[in-house]
């Protein structure tokens, strides 16, 4: 095989995955446990774009994701509280609205993967 061979042509398709992370306080309104007290997390936030792999070799280019996840999530909650622009922010809500954002800033993320601690995350898929 030299250099000039032409590229395999499996897979056609490929999930292209970047990895985020912010901190932030919530409280839980409703939630009858500790949650219900104001605290704060390490959120660590994983995007995931998935699509056929094009000409150019690529589904998407990992600064495009890097841009729109920067400007759109960890500059809107990082260092903030949750509260202030969501109205419960489980982990599950966090993740949900974080896909929203994502869409409507024209990045087609098909996942969303947010650990709010270590062992503990959520997934949302569009
Ligand atoms: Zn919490």
């Amino acid at each position: 095989m030299t250099s000039n061979s032409p590229p395999p042509q499996l897979p056609a398709q490929a999930v292209v995955t970047s990895s985020f992370s912010f901190e932030a306080a919530h409280y839980l309104p409703g939630h009858p446990g500790k949650c219900h007290d104001l605290h704060g997390h390490s959120y660590k936030i994983e995007v995931s774009v998935s699509g056929p792999i094009s000409p150019n070799g690529m589904v998407v280019d990992f600064s495009d994701i890097e841009r729109v996840v920067n400007e759109v999530i960890v500059k809107r909650w990082d260092h903030k509280l949750l509260n202030d622009t969501l109205e419960n922010p489980t982990a599950e809500n966090i993740a949900a609205t974080a896909l929203c954002l994502l869409h409507e800033a024209g990045l087609d993320a098909s996942k969303i993967k947010l650990f709010e601690t270590t062992d503990g995350w959520v997934e949302v898929y569009r």
